[in-house]
């Protein structure tokens, strides 16, 4: 059951190898201990997509965010952190990656329109949230569209659910929507976040509503370190035998983001998709025909104790 509807469940986003992956890291790692010029930490990613719901009272916290919060890096406080996304519609162990914003961030929108129930042969005698509901959604289009400066990064607006009403014939109390604010730079965010209140607000008052927005900050974008993803070039390079592609930016979220705050970061993409394949009928990451071509579970071992060595190696040579 999920919000009150039943509902197929699968993940299928690939933690499980990146858990096999980082398990196996360990295991290489520690088995040079007395060799490595420094300390390697090894962080998974428990409860990565947060809770199922959120409580809208600013307090929530899962996975990285509670991680850091409870100071998994503070002791040892790391000088860098690296990880890794298997990522479907990328050839089996090519590695994909971006210096600066690389996915986006992904903030909850709640909206509840509050109108006046009423017969609905007799509007007149009632407010009517169903169609400000309409406008409130056609509206909310104009804000990427018109009010955002997209010519560095793009953001997006979404409404994914819409709940109100019971019968053809009552025009209900309330309506409820759901949906998402995704953006790469902080301060598109916060604007976003003003203009998507202010269009629904005032949409609500031009039909005589009233609108409760409720916007709840998940996950920040994760940026990459320009200078660190340059350094660690070679590194993936040799990782993936050469085989080392620019990214796209990427609209989903990451919580490796809260990670990269406290330190530089660098997040790539290892693909899984069996090269045989044509690339751009492979089912996304989260699709149920979503797949791994284990082949690549090797050059993500590679890549992340390639990462760490390399890196305590150079700076042990700084
Ligand atoms: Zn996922
Ligand atoms: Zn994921």
């Amino acid at each position: 059951m999920y919000l009150d509807k039943e509902v197929d469940v699968m993940h299928a986003c690939g933690h499980d190898a990146h858990t096999a992956i980082l398990l196996s890291t360990a295991k290489i790692l520690t088995g040079m201990r007395d060799r490595l010029p420094g300390t390697v930490v090894f962080y998974f990613q428990p409860a990565e997509e947060g809770p199922s719901d959120f409580i809208p009272d600013g307090k929530n916290t899962w996975g990285a965010k509670m991680m850091v919060q409870e100071g998994v890096m503070k002791s040892p406080k790391p000088d860098a952190v690296f990880g890794l996304h298997v990522w479907a519609g990328v050839p089996a162990g090519q590695i994909a990656y971006r210096p600066g914003p690389t996915l986006a961030s992904s903030d909850d929108l709640r909206i509840k329109i509050l109108g006046k129930q009423t017969h609905a042969g007799r509007p007149w005698d009632g407010i009517d949230p169903i169609t400000v509901g309409a406008q409130t959604i056609v509206g909310l289009q104009t804000v990427v569209s018109r009010r955002t400066d997209i010519s560095s990064f793009p953001a997006v607006v979404s409404i994914g659910t819409i709940n109100g009403g019971t019968r053809y014939n009552i025009i209900p109390e309330s309506v409820d929507m759901s949906g998402t604010i995704r953006s790469y730079d902080y301060g598109i965010r916060q604007k976003l976040h003003a203009d998507v209140r202010q269009t629904v607000e005032k949409i609500a008052e031009s039909g005589g509503a009233k609108a409760e927005v409720t916007i709840i900050e998940k996950y920040d974008p994760t940026i990459n370190n320009p200078a660190l993803t340059e350094k660690m070039l070679p590194s993936l390079r040799w990782a993936a035998n050469g085989d080392v592609v620019n990214a796209p930016l990427v609209g989903g979220a990451e919580d490796f983001s809260f990670y990269a705050k406290e330190a530089p970061g660098l997040f790539v993409f290892l693909g899984v998709t069996p090269r045989d394949q044509d690339m751009s009928k492979a089912a996304p990451n989260h699709n149920p025909g979503f797949f791994v071509d284990e082949s690549a579970l090797v050059v993500g071992v590679r890549t992340l104790a390639s990462l760490a060595t390399d890196y305590l190696y150079a700076n042990a040579a700084d």
